[in-house]
């Protein structure tokens, strides 16, 4: 399984806002976009940023980028979502977005499973979460309505599952889930309307790009 592997703040500096890819790191100043909010490289401190200077073909890229590294997908991996986006009916914008929000490293992500969908991608990989009783340890698993995820039983002896009821009582979950706590088990009631995606990502814009 190809993944990302060079520092993720990166991946914010160069977006210009914070996406938010490192969990509880991302809300601490030791963020780095905090303390170097300017693109990396060795001239991105004397980068000049000129709004109304930008392409559109530069808008739509960093639109597609965004969405990209926010969900943690492959340009490959991304464009597929696109093609069957595309044949699914509806808004082809809209579609690709639930597509990408019924991945099961980001259900376990808005779930409050993990703070982080890396951290969800990783505890998935390992087999921890089992779907409708079967075990699923692939993070691009599309989920759909119904399904019940839980966490496998002999993974929840697992220190880390030992604590999450407490550290996920903190965490917001998606008003699409129904979450259980106690047994730790989720239920999907319904897939996400836009409004409970995260506002500043432009599908439009996404969607123009593979229109070129
Ligand atoms: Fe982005 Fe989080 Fe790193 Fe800050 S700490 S730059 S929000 S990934």
């Amino acid at each position: 399984m190809a993944r990302y592997t060079d520092p993720v703040c990166k991946l914010c500096r160069r977006e210009g806002e914070k996406l938010y890819l490192k969990g509880e790191r991302c809300f601490t100043p030791k963020c780095a976009f905090e303390k170097r909010p300017y693109p990396p490289g060795m001239h991105g401190k004397y980068r000049s940023v000129r709004p109304g200077r930008e392409s559109d073909y530069a808008k739509q890229l960093r639109a597609k980028q965004k969405a990209r590294r926010i969900y943690g997908v492959f340009e490959r991996q991304f464009r597929r979502y696109h093609t069957q986006a595309l044949r699914m009916r509806g808004m082809t914008g809209l579609n690709l977005l639930v597509l990408l929000e019924s991945r099961l490293d980001n259900v376990i992500y808005r779930l409050g499973f993990a703070a982080s969908r890396s951290q969800a991608r990783i505890l998935v990989s390992h087999g921890h979460f089992l779907v409708n009783g079967e075990r699923a340890d692939i993070p691009s698993f599309g989920i759909s309505v119904g399904d019940v995820i839980s966490v496998r039983e002999t993974s929840k002896d697992n220190v880390y599952f030992k604590n999450l009821r407490e550290e996920a009582e903190s965490r917001s979950v998606a008003p699409w889930l129904e979450r259980d706590l106690t047994n730790l088990r989720a239920r999907v009631l319904r897939l996400p309307e836009r409004s409970e995606i995260d506002g500043n990502l432009n599908e439009q814009l996404i969607v123009e790009y593979y229109s070129r």
